[in-house]
Order: C-alpha cells, then structure tokens, then sequence
C-alpha cells in the first residue's frame, strides 16, 4: 500500500487539561512548533477551550478538534454538544470512541457508531478510537476485536463518508502509561484495520483513509512508529500538551 497517496495527520488530544486561559497560552507556543508541518496538524481540546482555539487558530495551520460529541441533533440532553454546535463554532475534527470514554462513561461500539454518523452527517471530520486492553492482547483477539470495533464503528456509514474519517488505533494498556506499542505491532493492528478497510469499501478507499497510532507516542519514539508503511499519524495525549515535544512529533510526521 502507498503511504504517500493517503495524508500524515499528528492529533493532539488534550483530554480534560488545560483552562481556557491556559489553551491560548499553549496555542501561542504550539504555533511556531508547527508551522513548517508537511502533514495536518490537529488539536482536540476540551469544549471550553473550543471557541479559543478556533479564534487561535484562525490563518495557521493548526485545526481544531472536540474530544467527544452527542449524537442527538438536539433536545432534553443535559450536559451534552450537539455536532451543528461544533460545526458553528469553526471546529473541524472530533474524537469519538476513545478509550477513557469507553472505560469511565459507558460508550458502547453502538453509541461510537451514532456519534460518528451524527458528526459525519453535520460535515465533522471524525477520528474513531479502536483498540485493545491488556487482558484482551494477553488473550490473544486483538485482531478480531479491532476488526469488531472497526465494523460496528463504521455501520452505515458511506465510501464518501470515509474521505471524512481517520481510524486511531490506541491499545488501551499503552494510554497514558507511558507503555508503548513497538513499531512491529502498531504496524499489525493498522494493516489489519486497513484490511477491514478494503473489505468493507474496496481498496481505493482503504488506501485513502489515514489509519493513526496512538498510546505514549512521544518526541523520541515518534520516528520510529511513523516510519511503518501503515501508521500513517499518530493521536497523541500526554506529549500534545508539550509544545516542543508536539513539535517534534509533526516533524516526525512531515519527512
Ligand atoms: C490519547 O489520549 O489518545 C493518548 C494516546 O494518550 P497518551 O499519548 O498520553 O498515551
């Protein structure tokens, strides 16, 4: 597969850190970090930092992302964002699916599916979060778990669509751990991923779609991951809220 015909996107998510005050101050650094990128450069910030980062960001070349998004239009949802409320406030990306979501507030591969057609259907870039515990490698069904994640995820969702999303594969034992995949087994999971890709769309589009690594990604194991044919990015937590480490990583990402 021909990694140059789909494109390298380096995504921050800042998880629940940073005030807005704090934001702007990161996005001043974070703006010459990244400013000779040769790949798309992502920041998915908590909601309250959104209309900060996207006044920020305006005339650079960062773009701005939601870490989560319901997937009702609107109505009686108490504490919940709408994707038209993304979309009107200028933000371009949204994570659905990740692991903390899936682990502390119930998100099921049914509600990643309903979050990432609602987001899709409103014009959001999507960034859909798959990957295994520790307990599930050690038993062996990685591949088949990611494949499920992959296909429940995708359920309805158009060959169009696809040009609007980015599968992250994020093994749940190397999030914040500090632990990460080698380079070997972040390839496995994304060819695979990729492979489900062609199954369900046909390869052209499996080509097209940028298949990202994330989990301890970091300034000095970045080269090494993006190098692999089929680790296209990376969505990157800890190392996001570090403008020179984040830097390094888009440099990684624009060779
Ligand atoms: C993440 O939050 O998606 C992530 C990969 O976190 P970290 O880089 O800190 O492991």
């Amino acid at each position: 597969m021909d990694k140059a015909k789909r494109k390298a996107i380096i995504a921050g998510n800042w998880k629940m850190n940073k005030t807005a005050t704090e934001a702007a101050e990161l996005i001043d650094a974070l703006i010459p970090a990244v400013k000779d990128a040769d790949c798309e450069v992502v920041i998915c910030t908590p909601f309250t930092s959104l209309v900060t980062a996207v006044e920020k960001c305006k005339g650079t070349n960062i773009h701005v992302g939601a870490e989560n998004v319901h997937f009702e239009k609107s109505g009686a949802y108490t504490g919940e964002i709408s994707a038209d409320m993304l979309v009107d406030l200028g933000v371009e990306y949204v994570i659905v699916g990740h692991s903390e979501r899936r682990q502390y507030f119930a998100e099921t591969d049914v509600t990643v599916n309903k979050r990432a057609r609602a987001a899709l259907a409103a014009g959001l870039k999507v960034i859909v979060c798959v990957g295994e515990s520790l307990e599930q490698r050690e038993q062996g069904v990685t591949e088949e778990l990611v494949r499920m994640q992959t296909k429940i995820a995708l359920l309805g969702v158009t060959a169009e669509e696809m040009k609007n999303v980015v599968i992250a594969y994020e093994p749940v034992w190397a999030i914040g751990t500090g632990r990460t995949a080698t380079s070997d087994q972040a390839q496995e999971v994304c060819a695979s991923i990729r492979k489900v890709l062609g199954e369900l769309y046909g390869e052209t589009v499996a080509e097209g779609v940028t298949v990202q690594y994330g989990g301890s990604m970091n300034a000095g194991n970045a080269d090494e991951l993006l190098s692999k044919p089929d680790v296209d990015g990376g969505l990157i937590g800890g190392a996001s809220l570090k403008a020179d480490a984040f830097g390094t990583i888009v440099a990684a990402a624009s060779k």
